[in-house]
């Protein structure tokens, strides 16, 4: 069976609402790589959009799950609970920054963390106002995509929203031009003056920003509003749904500002693949809620758990962290010498933004932006766009990914640009 004939069928059964990068069906995938069912193999620098950091089908997360898929598949933990749960909560709360007391609980996937993140800060300040950021990405749910910003693809003709989502600027250095301290004041007085700060429940924010761009904030930034947060009674957090899990070179990205969110969400890296999210954070703050005022029917479920106590134990044992952190000292460089507007990102979170001639300076150049990721396709790397304006290129390499299919990637990238000139 050919991708060609598994396309075909698709069309005829598959909504087309939902899409897909390539057209190539995948047969099977491990560390870096993937092949399809026509038997080509594929550089993977997407790793499923930032999920399958450990590699696909990594050894502890299969053999987990093949033994707890033999003892039993789901109990609901809300009507008979399991010790894994407990551990992946033990684990979230070690990992996430910050050393005070800390409680957790488990979803499946990241836009229902995301809405359980601002349930539990609502409950327990008493407020309705959330603050969001321009260029973010929180889910595609309805209360999600109130706090994403891109209309299109993601919030086109899908309305009404959730009401009380408020989106304050960004500090976006290429575009900004401002520091941290700069673009953090232009932001507060954003919020206390157009939403008040004694009704802000929640300020929730990437500290580095996945699908509107990988939008590195300047130094300084992500720490004055959570400076802000706690001086005005309101819940600061991190959606670390795409940067957790070793992804930027550190557990989490909220660690290379020395911030301590009140909250974190997780998902996307936590399991190796399998379907589970986490919301983590100060105990009383998680602990505010009444009993039975959260979960759902799969939340935490036992072979999620399984994979994610795995995955945890791989990124300990092989350092993933250090290792996002040798794939960006190996890329990095490289990009940097790519005809684009910037290079950035951090460990194995990392892009190129991308723009029109230099008489029209910094405007955004989605059509080069395809074209190259096409190109990158057409020689069997898998690359996504991303960005507000569609200018962005993204790179998330598996973190087990063998330096050499780095180095491939990047000769595959380089040429990509030749080409498209
Ligand atoms: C992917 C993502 C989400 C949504 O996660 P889903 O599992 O797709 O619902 C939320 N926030 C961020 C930062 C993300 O990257």
């Amino acid at each position: 069976m050919s991708s060609m004939d598994v396309h075909k069928r698709r069309t005829a059964a598959v909504a087309k609402g939902v899409s897909s990068v390539i057209s190539s069906y995948v047969d099977t995938a491990s560390g870096g790589t993937l092949t399809d069912v026509d038997g080509r193999e594929w550089i993977d620098f997407a790793s499923g959009i930032a999920v399958s950091s450990v590699g696909n089908a990594a050894p502890r997360v299969v053999a987990a799950v093949r033994e707890q898929v033999e003892r039993f598949t789901h109990t609901c933990f809300m009507v008979a609970p399991y010790e894994s749960y407990v551990a992946v909560c033990e684990q979230l709360n070690a990992l996430t920054p910050g050393t005070f007391d800390k409680r957790s609980a488990l979803f499946n996937s990241g836009a229902e963390a995301v809405e359980n993140a601002v349930k539990i800060a609502r409950h327990f300040t008493g407020r309705p106002a959330i603050v969001v950021f321009d260029h973010a990405y929180h889910g595609r749910t309805n209360l999600t995509m109130a706090m994403t910003a891109k209309s299109m693809p993601y919030k086109h003709r899908f309305g009404p929203f959730a009401p009380e989502i408020y989106r304050a600027p960004l500090s976006y250095p290429l575009r900004d031009g401002l520091s941290g301290a700069e673009a953090a004041a232009r932001a507060i007085d954003v919020i206390d003056k157009q939403v008040g700060g004694g009704n802000v429940a929640a300020v929730l924010i990437e500290p580095i920003q996945g699908e509107g761009g990988f939008i590195v904030p300047a130094p300084g930034f992500l720490p004055a509003l959570a400076g802000w947060a706690r001086d005005n009674g309101a819940v600061f957090i991190a959606d670390e749904i795409q940067t957790g899990f070793c992804r930027t070179g550190a557990w989490f990205a909220s660690e290379h500002e020395g911030i301590e969110p009140d909250l974190v969400t997780t998902a996307k890296g936590i399991a190796g693949g399998l379907p589970l999210a986490g919301v983590t954070g100060r105990a009383e703050v998680m602990d505010a809620v009444h009993s039975g005022g959260l979960g759902g029917t799969y939340g935490g479920n036992p072979i999620a758990c399984a994979a994610a106590l795995a995955a945890i134990e791989t990124m300990r044992e092989l350092d993933l962290a250090a290792a996002a952190r040798a794939i960006e000292a190996r890329m990095l460089p490289r990009l940097r010498e790519l005809p684009v507007a910037q290079a950035r990102g951090r460990g194995a979170m990392l892009a190129v933004e991308l723009v029109g001639p230099a008489s029209l300076e910094l405007e955004p150049d989605p059509a080069r932006t395809a074209a190259v990721s096409r190109a990158c396709h057409d020689a069997g790397l898998l690359t996504l766009t991303c960005g507000t304006y569609g200018n962005v290129l993204r790179f998330l390499p598996p973190l087990v990914s063998p330096p050499e299919v780095i180095d491939r990637g990047l000769d595959v990238i380089e040429a990509a640009f030749a080409s498209v000139g």
